[in-house]
């Protein structure tokens, strides 16, 4: 498909200025904006996606006073000296033809420190400190504040800025009944709730005057209880125009809502139908965002008049040539954002630098640099996994002539069993990536080889990676060898499987295998709403958008085990193991945490049980207990030979291995060759 003339690359006129496309790199906290030190960093991380193509990017939430932090020592622009860093991202940014904003975000009761205020002394149930209510002259001075980074912010060189009005911070608290409970001029009628959005927008407006754009993030679907309504969020959507933003932006469920809204298994564009409703009621342009990650579903809403702009975030993590590539007609080459969360928003709660998991350069665009060789050099990456892909692609963009030896008649490793998961299915976008690169660098693939010690002896390798990656680990146990026992990769291969079943092993893998014996793939956004009790209707009247979920009629009966006595589950993802959680407990998953495995035979798995023997009847049991290592291949010693050996992946380590470990190996190791 072609998108070159696609209205994706029309400019928007603003009047006053112009947007080269309508392409919205969204805000993330990446990390590098909360220490000055690392604004170089931050200004080469934004530089690479506006050479990218992207018309307006918008910055990670920058506080407008240290009560809205969202941690300790976050970024700043409060002060004169704080526009010196902002001014190194703004140049980079400006010297590559695109157009950046700040956004300004106060925590409100989201913040991870002491100093937190609200609406109302009401707890979040994501951050242990419960706020203070804040008062009439507070709230007057945090207007002020907004305003004071507002002009810093124009100081700095920034296009504009977007206040962030949703996802539950501190604007949002006020404008929902879910938090705010106050009986004065701030709170009780929605003209009272938004007074402070409104306020915030005048003053920041008569601070910086009407040549510097002005955005409003507005949760148009709040996904909690007491939320707004659609007729609600149309009125504040007025206001807002009213009061002299250019553009709304749309946010969608707050960061406590028990409904996911970015992962992986949250079909694409599920909720455009909300910013299409919004959009019939303004005359502003409306940007439509969360899970668009390919440019023919932008394009689509855009064709089909549901939004003016698209706002993208993670998928610019994952490719800043995300624009130039669709504009260009090198759709297959985009570096596919798989919604997985494990190197943006997972570090992101854990107060690490965020990165991704497809693209290990992504805000290490200083550290990590793929430069051309200098000494050209013949390179055999043997397993195509994702560990041998990362490496092979790496080398053969710097200039290194490669080989890759896959034994399977396909690429991709452990990523073909994932890729069949129900909710998984964008791992399949990360395969046709690196399909692509591989053709595109000229790598030699040879399919169907299994690469022995004799034949890298004889062959006259400068570097050899070992890329071997992992197998499933079997069991010792009384029984393992029976029929009814099967490894994780024989059912994800399509092994038949009963109605009732064990899964020994409660890793990423196990809840996998769960709901893939419980699920079906491709959900779609009907099914999905009906499941979690998202209001379908886009004029929803339905406070926050909740209606009751519909239960699913279990398929199978499954007992989910592990020995720990830790909850199950309790290590899977920080942003995205809840959702996992949740999936199986609707589907009536048994989870037991401290199972010491007996035996497997004709009736079933027996296990103990707190002390107590127990049989689990069920036809199958399927072992999830993690991998081992193939690294055979490595040498025990240093060869005396011109051949230099490497090991990366599952093939080196394959205790808490994950395809975010694996393709980083393989690409630091590559960088350096
Ligand atoms: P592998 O994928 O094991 O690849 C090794 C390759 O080497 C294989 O293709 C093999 O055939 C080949 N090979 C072996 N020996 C030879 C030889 N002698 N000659 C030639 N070729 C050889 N990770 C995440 O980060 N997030 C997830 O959400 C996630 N979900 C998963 C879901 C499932 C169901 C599964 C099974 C895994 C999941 N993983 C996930 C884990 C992730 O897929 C692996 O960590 C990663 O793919 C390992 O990559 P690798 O290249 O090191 O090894
Ligand atoms: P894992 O997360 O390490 O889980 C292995 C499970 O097997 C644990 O429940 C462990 O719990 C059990 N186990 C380990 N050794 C055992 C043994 N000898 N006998 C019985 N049980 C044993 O690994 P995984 O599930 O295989 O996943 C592999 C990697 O893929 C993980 O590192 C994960 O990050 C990644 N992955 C990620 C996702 C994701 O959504 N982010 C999804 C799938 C996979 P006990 O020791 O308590 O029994
Ligand atoms: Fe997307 Fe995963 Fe990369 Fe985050 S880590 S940007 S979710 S692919």
């Amino acid at each position: 498909m072609s998108l070159v003339n696609s209205s994706l690359f029309r400019p928007l006129d603003l009047g006053f200025t112009s947007l080269k496309n309508r392409v919205v790199m969204g805000s993330m906290h990446t990390g590098l904006e909360d220490r000055f030190y690392n604004y170089p960093k931050l200004a080469a991380y934004f530089a690479e996606r506006a050479k990218g193509g992207v018309g307006l990017m918008i910055t990670g939430g920058i506080s407008p006073n240290r009560q809205g932090w969202l941690l300790p020592m976050g970024g700043t622009l409060n002060y004169r000296a704080d526009v010196i860093a902002h001014r190194l991202v703004t140049r980079a940014v400006h010297q590559h033809g695109g157009k950046i904003l700040l956004q300004i975000l106060h925590a409100g009761r989201y913040g991870y420190q002491p100093f937190v205020v609200s609406a109302s002394r009401i707890k979040s149930p994501i951050s242990p400190f419960k706020p203070r209510e804040m008062s009439h002259q507070n709230i007057l001075d945090t207007i002020n504040d907004y305003a004071r980074t507002a002009e810093l912010a124009q100081q700095a060189g920034y296009d504009g800025v977007e206040i962030m009005g949703s996802e539950g911070y501190l604007i949002n608290q006020f404008l929902s009944r879910h938090v705010n409970r106050r009986k004065d001029r701030w709170g009780g009628s929605l003209t009272n709730r938004m007074r402070l959005a409104v306020e915030i927008v005048q003053a920041i407006r008569e601070r910086v005057g009407d040549q510097f754009i002005l955005c409003f993030r507005l949760s148009l679907l709040d996904l909690v209880e007491g939320g707004n309504c659609m007729d609600e969020v149309i009125l504040i959507a007025q206001a807002l125009e009213k009061a002299g933003i250019h553009i709304l932006n749309t946010g969608i469920g707050w960061h406590e809502a028990r409904i996911p809204t970015i992962v992986s298994s949250v079909p694409r564009a599920a909720f455009v139908d909300y910013t299409a409703e919004v959009k019939q009621h303004v005359s502003i342009a409306v940007m439509a965002s969360n899970r668009i990650n390919m440019p023919e579903t932008a394009a689509s809403i855009l064709d089909q008049g549901q939004a003016d702009l698209i706002q993208m975030a993670r998928p610019f993590l994952a490719d800043p040539e995300w624009v130039n590539k669709a504009q260009s007609g090198r759709i297959n080459e985009i570096n596919t954002c798989i919604a997985c969360n494990q190197a943006c928003l997972d570090h992101t709660f854990k107060n690490q630098r965020a990165t991704c998991l497809v693209n290990p350069q992504a805000c290490y665009e200083t550290e990590l640099r793929y430069l051309p060789t200098k000494k050209i050099k013949n390179i055999a990456v043997v397993g195509a996994g994702v560990a041998g892909l990362s490496a092979a692609t790496v080398a053969a963009r710097r200039g290194h002539r490669v080989t890759l030896f896959e034994a399977q008649n396909q690429i991709g490793g452990q990523f073909n069993l994932a890729k069949v998961i129900p909710g998984k299915e964008e791992f399949y976008e990360t395969l046709r990536y690196f399909e692509v690169q591989l053709k595109k660098y000229d790598v030699e693939l040879k399919l169907n080889t299994q690469v022995t010690h004799e034949y890298l002896e004889q062959a006259q390798f400068d570097e050899v990676i070992i890329a071997t990656g992992v197998v499933p680990r079997s069991l010792k146990l009384q029984g393992a060898d029976s029929p009814k026992v099967l490894s994780y990769s024989e059912v994800l291969k399509g092994a038949h499987v009963g109605q009732r079943v064990a899964v020994i092993g409660a890793g990423g893998i196990g809840f996998d295998l769960a709901e893939f014996l419980l699920k079906s793939a491709h959900q779609s956004v009907a099914e999905w709403k009906k499941q979690w009790g998202v209001d379908p209707t886009s004029h929803y009247q339905t406070a926050g958008g909740l209606v009751i979920a519909k239960t699913p009629k279990p398929q199978r009966e499954i007992y989910l085990l592990q020995r720990k006595n830790t909850p199950v589950g309790a290590g899977l993802g920080k942003t995205t193991g809840w959702v996992h959680r949740a999936e199986l407990k609707k589907h009536g998953v048994r989870m037991l945490a401290g199972a010491q495995y007996q035996a497997v035979t004709e009736e079933g798995l027996w296990i103990e049980l707190a002390g107590q023997a127990q049989l689990l009847r069920v036809d199958h049991v399927v072992v999830c207990a993690g991998q081992e290592s193939v690294s055979y291949l490595m040498p025990q010693q240093p060869l005396k030979g011109k051949t230099h050996y490497h090991l990366i992946g599952g093939a080196k380590l394959a205790a808490e291995l994950d395809a975010k470990r694996a393709i980083r190996d393989g690409a630091e190791l590559a960088a350096k060759l």
